[in-house]
């Protein structure tokens, strides 16, 4: 049997395990991932996963079902949207929709590693660096990271989050779109019993009994909640737009109380001391400000290619990021299928950014920051004059997507690739 070919993944998140799992099917490949962190570890509470990304995990073969079982994940019925507060309070804001399964991050996280082998996995490891074509011109790649070690792979591909160093080495240092811009968002999250969301929240405008999400709009700010952990606990998350002279350039703030009473003015008193208690005593007692990728002019150089936040981070509206990794990593793996020599790799990330590139994943960075903007109210609070707009459409387009599609048309552009090569190497 030939020797495997090296693939290197830079970051042991979502999409680094996910891809992973992907490259368990094809003997023809080895990988290893490399992790900055100390340990393979998710921060945060939930994570909702829509059907497209449930679509994307069977097609790497995942076994959804025992995956969602073993993460303890709910479903919840439907997602329902309502104003919070002013003349409309309690009305239906947008068209209630089915809810997303939703799962515990560290959880999901440990399903995705838990068939990958361990000696795979490689803690500490923050890649620095890439010297291509190490030992010369044609060979392979050497990974640099900070702790003075190397490793000699086929091919990167770079899964390693929104501030991406392998974006950086496939972009060149001084390009702009290297950083991230703030989507024009602030967020805060808590994790409570259930038993106590319902003391606090009272069961007027979330009813943390109920099995479903619940999208709270009001003016300049918005809340998200549902139940976690088979429903034992709810999960709180409060958005809102930049109040005047707002940092954006931070990555997150301190947490204060005035902050989170000023963003719900004109709100239920009892509701938002019981919403405000809960964030500032059991979440991680931080603002983050939401960001999304700026515009790459691509995902890939030679054969280097990055895929999920490093791509394209979203802001979170959509409950799409890791969706779209997991949609990335079905593309990747359905290629990487056919790949035989250590060339076809440039080939498999031209095909793949055919097929993603400024398509879905760009297009979620659009309708997320819009949806955003109209559940913060900024196009006001009447549900009958955001009735029209077609983001629910929208969104509902995303969700329904099942990614075997693109996975085709990624295969058929590789195989016209790779002839098109061995053609003209002939001639
Ligand atoms: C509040 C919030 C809520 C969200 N809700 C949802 C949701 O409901 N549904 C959904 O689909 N998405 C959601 N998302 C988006 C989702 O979390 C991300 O899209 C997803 O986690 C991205 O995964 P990733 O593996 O690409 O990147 P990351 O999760 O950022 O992982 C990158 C990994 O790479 C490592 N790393 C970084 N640099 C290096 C380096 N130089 N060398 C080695 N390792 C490195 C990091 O330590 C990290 O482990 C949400 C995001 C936020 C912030």
């Amino acid at each position: 049997m030939p020797t495997p070919l090296r693939v290197a993944i830079i970051g042991g998140s979502i999409s680094g395990c996910t891809l992973a799992n992907g490259l368990l099917r094809h003997d023809h490949l080895e990988f290893d991932i490399f992790e900055s962190k100390s340990s393979f570890q998710e921060r945060g509470a939930a994570i909702a996963l829509h059907t497209n990304a449930l679509a994307a995990l069977r097609h790497l073969g995942l076994d959804v079902d025992e995956l969602l079982r073993e993460a303890r994940a709910n479903k919840r019925d439907r997602l329902q949207t309502i104003v919070g507060c002013g003349e409309h309070k309690g009305k239906e804001f947008m068209e209630t929709i089915p809810g997303p399964w939703g799962a515990g991050r560290q959880q999901l996280l440990a399903e995705l590693i838990k068939h990958l082998p361990k000696d795979r996995l490689h803690c500490n490891k923050k890649l620095v660096a890439i010297d291509r074509g190490y030992p010369d011109s044609s060979g392979p790649l050497l990974l640099r990271f900070d702790d003075g070690s190397t490793h000699t792979a086929d091919t990167v591909v770079g899964c390693d989050g929104f501030r991406s160093k392998v974006r950086q080495l496939i972009l060149g240092q001084e390009n702009a779109a290297n950083a991230p811009v703030f989507a024009g968002f602030w967020d805060a999250r808590g994790l409570l019993p259930t038993e106590q969301a319902v003391e606090k929240f009272g069961i007027d405008i979330i009813d943390a009994r109920a099995d479903q999400l619940t999208a709270v709009v009001g003016d300049g700010s918005f809340i998200l909640s549902g139940p976690i952990d088979n429903g034992q606990m709810t999960f709180i998350n409060v958005v809102g737009t930049p109040p005047p002279g707002w940092d954006g350039s931070a990555l997150k703030t301190e947490l204060n109380r005035e902050h989170l009473e000023r963003a719900f003015r004109g709100w239920d008193e009892r509701f938002v001391k019981g919403i405000v208690d809960c964030v500032m005593t059991s979440g991680p007692g931080v603002i983050f400000n939401q960001w999304e990728s700026a515009p790459s002019p691509k995902y890939f150089n030679g054969n280097i290619c990055m895929i999920g936040d490093a791509a394209h981070a979203t802001s979170n509206w959509l409950g799409q990021g890791a969706a779209m990794a997991m949609e990335d990593c079905a593309v990747l793996a359905g290629i990487f299928k056919d790949v035989k020599y250590e060339t076809d790799f440039q080939l498999v990330y031209q095909a793949f950014d055919q097929v993603r590139h400024g398509k879905r994943p760009e297009m979620v960075i659009e309708q997320s920051r819009l949806c955003g903007q109209i559940l913060t109210g900024q196009m006001g609070l009447d549900p009958a004059a955001v009735a029209n707009n077609n983001t629910q459409a929208k969104r509902l387009e995303i969700l329904s997507f099942d990614i075997g599609e693109d996975v085709i048309a990624a295969q058929e552009a590789f195989h016209k690739l790779r002839d098109e090569a061995r053609r003209l190497s002939k001639s």
